[in-house]
């Protein structure tokens, strides 16, 4: 098992491209710590309690509590799959912590979105709460409208993607999350590739990098 961490701001296409690779290679694991976490909330376990209030304010929820949410992902994955981490590590400290795991970093990429592109982007986010696919209303549509093309639930907003909240966690991500760009090009595992080529081109470029 080793792991490709996908870097990049709320909205920068990490999930989607992460979730393409994983539906077009069984050896790849799409794990995201959003998804994670809005499951924890929906089933409405101790730590999901504990997390909601800081995920609708477009906060980050304590580090240990994510951390033991991947920690136990890591823990069950075995064999020869290389695990795409989205949305952990969300800053300096886990960062740490994933390194104190012991688990095999291969690489770090960074999906460079600017922050404009972001916020149109978002507005136009749609959510499978079942599955989980994304959808863009206007750059990825479903085939029918709100409603999830593999396995037909009615697409949602999430709550935390009104503008508002948006903007916050942009700030959140400069603030916490961008450090981790110098952190990881230090140890010589950071790449970067641009993600505003559209979703087939953003996969295929992640994938020639990682
Ligand atoms: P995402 O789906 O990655 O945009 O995450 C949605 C929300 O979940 C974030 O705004 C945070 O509140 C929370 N979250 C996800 N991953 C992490 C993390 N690694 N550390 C702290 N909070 C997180």
């Amino acid at each position: 098992m080793d792991i490709v961490i996908l870097l990049g701001a709320p909205g920068s296409g990490k999930g989607t491209i992460a979730a393409r690779l994983a539906s077009e290679d069984s050896r790849l694991r799409h794990v995201s710590s959003g998804d994670l976490l809005r499951g924890a909330v929906a089933k409405g376990t101790p730590a999901g309690v504990e997390a909601k209030g800081y995920m609708e304010k477009g906060a980050l929820v304590p580090d240990a509590l994510v951390a033991q949410m991947i920690k136990d992902v890591l823990a069950e994955t075995e064999g020869d799959v290389t695990m795409l981490l989205d949305g952990f590590p969300r800053n300096v400290a886990q960062a740490e912590i994933l390194e104190r795991t012991g688990a095999p970093v291969r690489s770090v990429v960074l999906v460079d979105v600017p922050d404009e592109v972001i916020a149109e982007r978002i507005a136009g986010r749609r959510t499978c709460p079942q599955c989980k696919a994304g959808y863009h209303v206007k750059a990825l549509p479903p085939k029918v409208e709100g409603v999830c093309d593999k396995c037909g639930a009615a697409l949602v907003v999430r709550k935390d993607d009104n503008p508002e909240t948006v903007k916050d966690r942009l700030v959140v991500y400069h603030r916490e999350t961008e450090p981790l760009v110098a952190f990881y090009e230090a140890k010589g595992l950071l790449r970067r590739i641009d993600g505003d080529q559209g979703p087939e081109r953003n996969a295929a470029a992640f994938k020639s990098v990682m």
